[in-house]
Formats: C-alpha cells, sequence, structure tokens
C-alpha cells in the first residue's frame, strides 16, 4: 500500500493532535506535533531570556521517543502551559523562526508514512500532501474542552478567560502576516463540534483509506 503525507490543520484546542495521533496509529504512521516545536522554542526563550532570533542559530529542536526536545533535553512535560501557548503564539508570527521549524519539518516527511499536524503543514510544509484535513469546532466547545483539560490537571481556569484566550489566539493565528492559519483549497474540513471522538475517527479513516486504496 502507498504511504503518503497527511496534513491536519485547524483552529488550537479542536483535536488535532487527538485525531492525528489516532491516524498514526491505525495507519502504523510517525506522529508529528509542530506545535509542540514552537512550544519548544518558546519554552527555551522563557527559561533563557533569549531573543527567539539568537536562539534559532544555536537550538536543536526534536524528537526522541515521541516528545520535544531542545539541544537533547526532554521538555515535553514542561511546554503544555498557559503561559508557554502565549510565548508560542507571539514566536509563531516571526518569519525566521517559522522558516527553521519548517526546515526540520519538511526533513522529517521525506521519506512519507507521516502525520503531521499544525496551522501551515496543507499550505507551506507539504503543499502536496495527499490527504489534507482542516479540523473545527465551534469556539464555545473548544474553550468548554480546554477547560476541563486545565481543570483535569488541577489548575482552577475561569471559563470566561479560557474563551477570550481561544478567541485571541484563533485572531492571531489567522491574521499574522506571515503562514496565516488557513484552509488549503484541497483540504476536507472536519467540524466535529457535534461529533464523538468514535465519530470523528471512523470519518477520518475512511477518508484516509479512500486515498491510499486508490
Ligand atoms: O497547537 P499548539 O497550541 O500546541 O501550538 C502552539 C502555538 O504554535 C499556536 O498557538 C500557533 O500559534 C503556533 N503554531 C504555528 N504553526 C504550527 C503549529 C503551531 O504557528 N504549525
Amino acid at each position: 500500500m502507498k504511504k503518503i503525507i497527511v496534513a491536519i490543520d485547524g483552529y488550537s484546542s479542536c483535536g488535532k493532535s487527538t485525531i492525528a495521533k489516532q491516524l498514526a496509529q491505525y495507519a502504523g504512521y510517525n506522529y508529528i506535533d509542530t506545535g509542540a516545536m514552537y512550544r519548544a522554542v518558546a519554552w527555551y526563550c522563557l527559561k533563557t531570556g533569549e531573543e527567539p532570533l539568537q536562539a534559532i542559530e544555536h537550538i536543536q529542536v526534536d524528537f526522541r521517543h515521541h516528545h520535544v526536545c531542545v539541544n537533547g533535553e526532554d521538555v515535553e512535560g514542561q511546554i503544555r502551559t498557559l503561559e508557554v501557548g502565549n510565548q508560542a503564539s507571539q514566536i509563531s508570527t516571526i518569519r525566521e523562526v517559522r522558516a527553521f521549524l519548517v526546515r526540520e519539518q519538511q526533513a522529517m516527511g521525506i521519506a512519507k508514512g507521516i502525520v503531521m499536524d499544525g496551522r501551515d503543514i496543507g499550505t507551506v510544509v507539504f503543499p502536496q500532501a495527499e490527504l489534507k484535513l482542516f479540523l473545527t469546532a465551534a469556539p464555545e466547545v473548544r474553550a468548554q474542552r480546554r477547560f476541563d483539560e486545565l481543570a483535569a490537571k488541577g489548575e482552577h481556569p475561569v471559563m470566561a478567560d479560557v474563551l477570550a484566550d481561544v478567541n485571541d489566539r484563533d485572531y492571531r493565528d489567522t491574521h499574522r502576516q506571515e503562514s496565516p492559519l488557513r484552509q488549503a483549497e484541497d483540504a476536507i474540513v472536519v467540524d466535529n463540534s457535534q461529533m464523538t471522538r468514535e465519530q470523528q475517527l471512523a470519518h477520518v479513516i475512511a477518508l484516509f483509506d479512500q486515498v491510499v486504496e486508490a
């Protein structure tokens, strides 16, 4: 069966990584979370106080055992906070930071057989991807999911703040000058506001099978 590249783009907190992981497992593909790479650069800059332009001159961002690493240090457990997420959203507007990470991402796709999720995968990183999905869900639904995640981690989020954060991030992701989030012309939209995870997975697997069996 032919190996393909699956590009999954969409807004924050609409379940991209969940479906990407499940599909990668189904297909026996490698899963790459590009948001984790932006978060890793952001984490490094917050920790060291270095400017992003300076940092990308000497840091290395890669994955080891599915954990994102900066210069070999596993930072997976430290990047999923609101602070790092906001910083990631800021530094992802810088052209040089994007060029640095896009180069790495393209290298990871050379042998195909990958599922990659992010904001610009189907438009910039792999415009030639054989299957492109654009995930979306209503902002209120995404805010509720994120609220539940934070609460499960023992944090005490305020719903109005979480929703404002989702809206701010959507605005920044879609309005930035460098590679704004947009749907590729040949992407298939998956709105999962009203879908269970099982329904979504069945739908996406059917789309994947159609492409690889064609
Ligand atoms: O997906 P996640 O929330 O982990 O991504 C963190 C931030 O990194 C996002 O808010 C987005 O601004 C940025 N990002 C990006 N391009 C990607 C992946 C993430 O600009 N391919």
